[in-house]
């Protein structure tokens, strides 16, 4: 499928912002009536046939887009009961820039984050065995349904992390769970706003954190980030030892924040939480960019934070 914008030429004023109506301007174009009727009009007659005599849900759809999600699953028409459809960006990710230092790619946000976190927990359990000795549970959590606010059965603002801690039993007292979350350090990642080379001015002076220099701590006195100054000291510790890049974001007073889902589960649990991200610009467009070191970078962090956590958080006292 695909959504073409306006050409330009047909409306002058659209110069000076993408804009559109999000109802009549969004819907995306699947085959003309021209092509679909040339081309097998008698099975998409057999087809509505069948759709018409089985659940609403299937009657909404068009035959031919109900025939090529049949043709993609291996089924009929007739078995397919209802669906949830999203569309995305299918063009691959790039590398890109004169040195190689891009990743052109739809999605970075935040499925970077993931990748990351998931990565340099495989790579921690590979080449040590610090979880032999650790008393601690090491876990990656990755949520749904956190642009759209993470509230719902298995959003980050659901009970779906405490059922699933309450569940590994940690502990057998009344308060082990409890006693559980206090001894736990969550770090929230998810992607960090880099400076723009053309919007410089959109950056806080003093926090304006660059492609390609390393993860981004991300504070916010108002907390919509639920880093404090004792969560960021003991990840700080950890990257300074492996000599990996830090860089600090505090939005400009003037300009509204974003938000992660680190205080929504820092608020819900009572964990300590700092929030992280690597630096990327065009947030939320279809194709967005970040710095091709920092993936690595990252990974770094989240393998060397899982294996020495315990025995940096043991040695820190906060008065
Ligand atoms: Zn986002």
């Amino acid at each position: 499928m695909r959504i073409p914008s306006l050409a330009i030429h047909l409306d002058r004023t659209a110069n000076e912002a993408f804009k559109f109506n999000n109802e009549t301007h969004l819907t995306p174009m699947l085959a003309t009536v021209a092509k679909v009727c040339n081309h097998g009009e008698k099975s998409l007659e057999k087809d509505s046939a069948t759709i018409s005599s089985n659940t609403n849900s299937q009657m909404k759809h068009h035959p031919i887009l109900l025939q090529k999600i049949a043709k993609n699953l291996g089924v009929e028409v007739s078995q397919i009961r209802d669906f949830e459809l999203c569309l995305y960006d299918t063009q691959l990710s790039v590398i890109g820039g004169i040195c190689d230092e891009f990743i052109f790619s739809p999605r970075l946000d935040n499925l970077n984050s993931s990748f990351c976190s998931v990565e340099g927990f495989i790579d921690s359990l590979q080449e040590s065995k610090s979880l032999d000795n650790d008393t601690n549970v090491w876990m990656v959590a990755l949520f749904d349904n956190e642009e759209i606010g993470s509230k719902s059965a298995y959003g980050a603002d659901s009970t779906l992390l405490d059922s699933t801690l309450k569940r590994l039993q940690i502990g057998g007292n009344l308060t082990s769970f409890e006693q559980t979350v206090a001894n736990s350090f969550l770090v929230s990642a998810d992607m960090a706003h880099a400076v723009h080379p053309n919007y410089f001015e959109k950056h806080e002076d003093n926090h304006a954190p660059q492609m390609n220099q390393g993860l981004v701590i991300k504070v916010n006195a108002n907390q919509r980030y639920a880093t404090t100054s004792a969560t960021s000291a003991i990840l700080k510790v950890i990257a300074e030892k492996h000599d990996l890049p830090l860089q600090e974001f505090v939005v400009r007073n003037d300009s509204p924040c974003g938000s992660t889902i680190g205080p929504l589960i820092s608020a819900n649990l009572g964990i300590r939480t700092i929030d992280v991200g690597n630096p990327m610009l065009a947030m939320h467009s279809i194709r967005e960019t970040m710095g091709s070191d920092d993936v690595h970078t990252s990974i770094e962090i989240f393998k060397a934070f899982f294996k020495e956590f315990s025995e940096v958080d043991s040695k820190f006292i906060v008065d």
